[in-house]
């Protein structure tokens, strides 16, 4: 490999910045020529790629976001479209590509790697739904910004003696609702594994409260529910009138804490690393603090697993 490129694909998270610094850097350092991509794979049907150098990627590991800008492309699902990106990087002689992104553009990278271009896929989403890793890049700074706005929630329901849902993100993954839950004292973490019953939830709230408890605080992934839901839920069952807050976007945005920002680094400088060594279709990720990679065949068909230790503990601690 003499030349890579490297996109961003699918939702943002805070971090993929940092793994397109430490990627171009990491190129740069070992004597590769890289290329960003603008717009993930739709720029890449699009020719728009420009050569990066030291100073392209000055400044950004602490922002949120993404320079490259991200984009959903519908033409690249097609054989032809596909054909065509790994046409576009072929005759610039680029022959290594590093895909930051989610699931669906994990599956993109897949098929440029069939089609001869060697590839390898970073987790940059906030919703940790990737496994064979234990995080991904923009989950830490996820949970901190719920955490965040839960314990501003507190101070005002402790106040008022009230109770609030908070809706957070996670379609098919509970993490953050589970992490955010657990590091704030949540009373009841509503997430799509764990199949809930409104009427439990509803008595857990009556028992706190008989037991002293005048506020309590409901996190649900908007792939269980949404907060308005289980609100009207509650209503009907208890004498409560919870207040609905629904973080959405602010979730995905700001700057990537320290975590965030060194398993970005960390990964985006393997990526480099491994396609030198002429590795193609794998997934980067580190589980208890080894670098591992995983054929993208294998991360796509495997559903995270949740962690349900976490999830008990979290009910232990909450009576
Ligand atoms: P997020 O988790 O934030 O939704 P994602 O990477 O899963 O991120 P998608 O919109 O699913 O987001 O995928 C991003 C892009 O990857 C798509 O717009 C499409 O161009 C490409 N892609 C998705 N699925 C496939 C597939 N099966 N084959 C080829 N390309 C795909």
């Amino acid at each position: 490999v003499k030349s890579i490129a490297v996109l961003t694909s699918g939702g943002d998270s805070q971090g993929m910045n940092a793994a397109v610094r430490a990627v171009v850097r990491s190129a740069l350092y070992h004597g590769l020529e890289v290329y960003g991509v603008q717009r993930g794979y739709q720029g890449l049907l699009n020719n728009d790629l420009r050569q990066m150098d030291l100073r392209s990627v000055g400044d950004i590991i602490q922002r949120g976001g993404t320079i490259l800008q991200t984009a959903r492309c519908k033409e690249f699902l097609s054989p032809e479209g596909q054909q065509q990106g790994a046409d576009v990087l072929r005759d610039r002689g680029i022959d290594g590509l590093v895909v930051i992104g989610g699931d669906g553009s994990y599956q993109g990278a897949n098929k440029l790697s069939k089609l001869g271009i060697k590839t390898m896929a970073l987790p940059g989403t906030i919703d940790n739904d990737i496994p064979f890793t234990d995080f991904t890049i923009g989950f830490d700074t996820a949970v901190s910004i719920v955490v965040d706005a839960i314990n501003k929630l507190r101070d005002t329901m402790t106040s008022h003696e009230r109770s609030s849902i908070v809706e957070v993100m996670g379609r098919r993954c509970g993490d953050i609702a589970l992490f955010a839950g657990l590091a704030s004292g949540a009373e009841t973490i509503i997430v799509p594994e764990v199949p809930f019953d409104i009427d439990l939830v509803a008595n857990r709230m009556k028992d706190n409260f008989h037991s002293g408890k005048r506020h309590s605080i409901i996190v649900v992934a908007e792939g269980a529910s949404t907060g308005d839901e289980i609100g009207r839920g509650l209503m009907e069952r208890c004498d409560v009138d919870p207040r609905v807050t629904v973080l959405g976007h602010v979730q995905r945005g700001g700057n990537p804490t320290h975590n965030d920002r060194i398993l970005a680094s960390q990964l985006g400088d393997f990526a480099v690393r491994m396609l030198m060594e002429g590795k193609s279709g794998k997934g980067c990720g580190i589980i208890r603090g080894e670098l591992t990679l995983t054929d993208i065949e294998k991360v796509v068909n495997t559903k995270k697993p949740f962690n349900m230790e976490l999830y008990n503990l979290a009910l232990r601690l909450s009576l």
